[in-house]
């Protein structure tokens, strides 16, 4: 296994952090689902017993129970071993109480006295003015002062610019950012990242691999990276992308196989699996996969929200977003899991009642409406 400086914190941490967000799942005989947990203990064991040295989860990861499967699968000997990352989101934080009350609750399931690394969870913009009035820091600094947490971070889902306000509003320990072949451009940007490796933050890469789509190669794709010289799996390309980037401190994957683990294992552990590992020639080939992959988007949405709002609360892009995920990858799972949580907040596309407002106002001339319920045929049923 490689490891890496954890910024400012005076420790390394495995180069691949084990993501606690896609743990193994089994379905109970009422047809919901659950943790398969002899089975997610088998993974974050074997993951802590060959070099993972780091594991990621959150207050609300598989409806609250990661955090208590991943306590009960590293309790004791492997506890000391390993820094663990945990998350409250700010929907939770009611008041200060309750913000010591939910980590009080988070130590308990998590089997310990104090957490490595706790994180504001998904800082996006339009709560990032309320957690600076609210003064979340302060509880936190708190926490910190009592010991019962080492460093504190954020996590962070949306643009730079909101990104470069939240990093120099405080001396963050780290931070965690959605970053991927694709994204290139996207969320933080590759700008972010080079922020964060400015101010000495750790940065920790979520959705390396985009949810799991970029494990898979459409016949586009592949073609791309069966004209190579160089072997590897489309996985394999994918972190190399993020490994190759020196800001970076750790790429977090969500495993839900032995099989998936063994080989994130045998990724990163390669002698060359380092800061700089892409040549010059690697560069234009994934830049090449990128626009295979690309070339695969079926609704032509820009993201640019001209037909937003919608009077039913429809998120038309974020609708649009996730179909042409599954499209891109041939592969719905991870897609449809988030439409489920757009779905519970009242977003998804069966609310669209075909007003036909939106329509005129998209400058890419979608027929939303249509689109919309194509949209939905693929992205419903996910039970969680
Ligand atoms: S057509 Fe549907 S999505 Fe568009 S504005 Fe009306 S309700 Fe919303
Ligand atoms: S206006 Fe059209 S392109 Fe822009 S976000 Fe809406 S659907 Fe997408």
């Amino acid at each position: 296994m490689q490891y890496r400086d954890y910024g400012r914190e005076g420790y390394q941490v495995s180069t691949f952090g084990m993501g606690c967000m896609r743990l193994p799942r089994r379905e109970r005989p009422d047809g919901t689902v659950e943790v398969d947990r002899e089975k997610a203990y088998e993974l974050l064991r074997y993951a802590a017993d060959h070099g993972v040295n780091y594991f990621d989860t959150a207050f609300g990861y598989h409806g609250g129970d990661s955090e208590r499967v991943v306590g009960e699968a590293l309790e004791g000997e492997r506890r000391k071993r390993v820094h663990i990352a945990t998350k409250q989101p700010f929907a939770a934080m009611t008041d200060a109480s309750t913000i010591r009350r939910n980590l009080e609750n988070t130590l308990k399931k998590l089997r310990t006295d104090y957490l490595d690394v706790y994180l504001i969870h998904n800082i996006q913009a339009p709560a990032w003015p309320e957690i600076q009035r609210r003064d979340i820091l302060n509880e936190y600094e708190k926490f910190k002062q009592e010991g019962l947490i080492r460093a504190i971070g954020f996590s962070y889902h949306g643009g730079l610019d909101t990104f470069r306000q939240v990093l120099s509003y405080y001396p963050w320990a780290m931070c965690q950012v959605q970053q991927n072949l694709l994204d290139s451009a996207k969320e933080v940007t590759e700008e972010g990242v080079r922020l964060a490796g400015e101010k000495g933050c750790a940065l920790v890469i979520m959705e390396p691999l985009r949810g799991g789509g970029l494990a898979s190669a459409p016949s586009q794709v592949q073609a791309v990276y069966d004209g190579y010289p160089v072997r590897r799996s489309a996985a394999e390309w994918a972190f190399r992308y993020m490994i190759d980037q020196p800001q970076v401190s750790c790429i977090l994957s969500g495993v839900t196989t032995l099989d998936q683990l063994k080989d994130n294992l045998r990724i990163f552990s390669a002698p060359d699996a380092v800061p700089g590992c892409l040549s010059e020639q690697d560069r234009r080939l994934l830049q090449r996969a990128k626009a295979a992959y690309e070339s695969r988007v079926t609704i032509p949405c820009t993201g640019c929200e001209y037909c937003l709002p919608c009077p039913q609360g429809v998120a038309i892009p974020a609708v649009f977003q996730r179909y042409n995920a599954g499209e891109m990858f041939q592969d719905y799972n991870n897609p449809r899991r988030s439409y489920l949580f757009l779905k519970r907040a009242g977003k998804d596309a069966s609310r669209c009642v075909a007003c036909g407002a939106c329509q005129q106002k998209c400058p890419q001339h979608i027929p939303i409406i249509e689109s919309l319920k194509t949209a939905h045929a693929k992205l419903d049923g996910w039970r969680e």
